[in-house]
């Protein structure tokens, strides 16, 4: 990065995005003064030769750009301190994905640049669209809120195609912002102590469109009423695709019974499917897998390398993760299901289920999830969160106490195979609670459940 050589740059927050962007400012000649208020991200940024200075004692007049964290509050609950800092001295606030657009900018560079957001399916939705493009023999660099930070992926090669995860907060610190393609999948109300209210917080998700020009695609859901309002208003040179997993529209994609439609001018074109993909199941994925299409298709992939592409992704971990099989008894990973809303889509999209869940619970509980129990055989609980849940639970729906994850795994087990269903049976995690009363992280729980899952007898792995 060598927008800001010779100029003195603040950095807050050494995260994986700040310790990369501050790296990126050096190696590029800038004065860089890092720091965060843990001592122990600042030990971590001085070995890896990061330079820090205490930015509140700093003198502010000299510094080109603050380049923050998006972890840092902007304004709520109330603006961090740093932030106060910056505007009373005026200088600007930016953060690492700026630095990227202002940087390809200036180099004139032709790699194209892919952007998607969303309040939920991001990851999945980035994940598809990279692995897609790769398979086709694309230079792919993945990044943002996914995996590695924007400012650590190679820089710009010509051929190069950047498939990004923005998340609303890194929106909001990327004025230069323009994706030659971009996805705004859905917005419910999320991140609201942060953004204040949703009129705020969708004005910020739109943002990502604003820039687009000639030849730039707006890829746009349309199954909630915030982007509804937003697919309405979007007027640019740009082409516009909606996606729907619940009506047709005009213009775009419409995923019907794990089937992917292309719709243009009002009429059904090619289309593709997306049955027995297990990393795509549930209605959730169909509109994933839309925003995916839409995005790849707009980058000149042919339906055929779409066909090929898709069946070969492997999804990713701890979401609705096939991890094995032991006959007609699948064993899924769902760990990120944090909440009863993600836990919802798991439950919606499976059958006759085994369903572990619990942990620490979250605000609302199990609120929402019982149109799911009929088609639940049993619960086993885990957790803080299972007594709580083994009153809510009543008589509604069978459960039992299991206390741990790997009680409940083998019980749910046993109950399968002593069902010996006909059809096919799942046991599924998807706890609908946090972790963190038994597990360091999501991915810590998911790896205990794929670790026993694995030790079962005669359980065939799913990546076998
Ligand atoms: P994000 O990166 O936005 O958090 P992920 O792709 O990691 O999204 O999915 C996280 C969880 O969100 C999934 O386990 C699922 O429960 C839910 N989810 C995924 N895609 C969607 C979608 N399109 N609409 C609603 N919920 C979704």
């Amino acid at each position: 990065i060598d927008i800001f050589t010779g100029r003195d740059v603040a950095v807050f927050g050494l995260g994986v995005s700040g310790i990369a962007a501050a790296k990126a400012l050096s190696t590029g000649g800038a004065h860089v003064f890092a720091w965060d208020d843990h001592p122990e991200k600042r030990w971590k940024a001085d070995e890896q030769n990061v330079q820090t200075g205490d930015l509140s004692t700093a003198d502010w007049s000299r510094f080109a750009a603050l380049i923050l964290s998006p972890g840092i509050p902007l304004t709520h609950p109330t603006p961090h301190w740093i932030v106060k800092k910056a505007q009373e001295s005026g200088v600007e606030i930016i953060g690492d994905t700026e630095l990227f657009f202002r940087q390809r900018e200036a180099e004139g560079s032709n790699a194209k640049v892919i952007v998607v957001t969303g309040t939920n399916g991001k990851s999945t939705t980035t994940a598809l669209t990279a692995h897609l493009l790769r398979e086709s023999g694309r230079n792919v660099q993945e990044g943002g809120n996914i995996g590695r930070a924007v400012l650590d992926l190679e820089p710009f090669a010509d051929d190069a195609i950047y498939v990004l995860e923005l998340s609303s907060f890194q929106i909001d610190l990327t004025p230069s912002l323009h994706p030659n393609a971009a996805a705004l999948l859905n917005i419910t109300p999320d991140h609201l102590d942060r953004h204040g209210s949703l009129e705020n917080y969708a004005a910020i998700k739109a943002r990502v469109f604003e820039k687009m020009g000639e030849g730039d695609t707006a890829v746009i859901g349309v199954d909630d009423p915030e982007t509804r309002k937003i697919a309405e208003s979007l007027t640019g040179p740009y082409a516009v695709k909606q996606i729907s997993a619940e009506h047709e529209v005009p213009e775009g994609v419409y995923a019907e019974d794990a089937e992917l439609f292309e719709i243009g001018n009002d009429k059904r074109g090619d289309e593709v499917s997306i049955e027995g993909i297990s990393a795509l199941r549930g209605v959730h994925n169909w509109q994933n897998a839309a925003a995916a299409y839409a995005l790849v298709r707009s980058q000149g992939l042919t339906l055929q390398e779409v066909e090929l592409g898709l069946r070969t992704f492997p999804g990713l971990s701890h979401r609705m993760q096939l991890v094995g099989k032991l006959g007609r008894l699948l064993f899924i990973n769902d760990s990120k299901a944090t909440n009863a809303d993600a836990a919802g889509k798991a439950l919606a999209a499976l059958d006759n289920i085994y369903w572990i869940v619990g942990g620490r619970a979250k605000e609302g509980g199990l609120k929402g999830l019982d149109r799911y129990y009929e088609k639940i055989n049993k619960a086993y609980l885990i957790g803080e969160a299972a007594e709580d849940f083994d009153k809510a639970l009543g008589d509604d729906l069978e459960h039992t106490i299991s206390g741990t994850l790997e009680e409940a795994l083998k019980q749910a087990t046993e109950d399968a195979i002593a069902a010996a269903n006909p059809h096919e049976s799942v046991v599924l995690l998807s706890p609908a609670c946090a972790s963190y009363d038994q597990f360091d992280n999501f991915e810590k729980r998911g790896e205990a459940f794929i670790d026993a899952v694995l030790a079962i007898d005669d359980v065939i792995p799913a990546d076998s």
